[in-house]
């Protein structure tokens, strides 16, 4: 998986966010992950673990994480569905013209500065 990834690229946000901003150890940061993202959290928070002992900066910070519910949207009728219930094919219309709006984000939502 890509876990390990996201925390490299989550690392280097929170190291240049520090730069700008002046800090010099960061408590704690907020991740939003959606429902369909395919991220495991336990891996995610296993890796996060691993990989702040490497920066001072995050040493000792904590990571939270926040799922996002993914939702879909039906061309066919214009509604939109819960998408871990129903999948692809609309429960309104049966339509397969469905598109993915959101559940799909891993954004960093809050970092906390101690
Ligand atoms: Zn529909």
């Amino acid at each position: 998986m890509h876990e390990l990834g996201i925390i490299v690229h989550i690392t280097k946000t929170l190291r240049s966010v520090a730069e700008e901003n002046n800090l010099s150890e960061i408590a704690s940061v907020t991740l939003e992950i959606g429902e369909v993202s395919g991220v495991v959290h336990d891996y995610l928070t296993d890796c996060w673990q691993y990989y702040r002992k490497k920066f001072p900066l995050i040493e000792n910070a904590e990571m939270k994480i926040e799922t996002l519910p993914a939702v879909t949207y039906c061309e066919a009728c214009g509604k939109t569905y819960p998408t871990v219930e129903y999948g692809r094919q609309c429960p309104w219309c049966k339509s397969p013209e469905t598109y993915l709006v959101c559940g799909n984000e891993c954004n960093i939502r809050e970092i906390e500065a101690q």
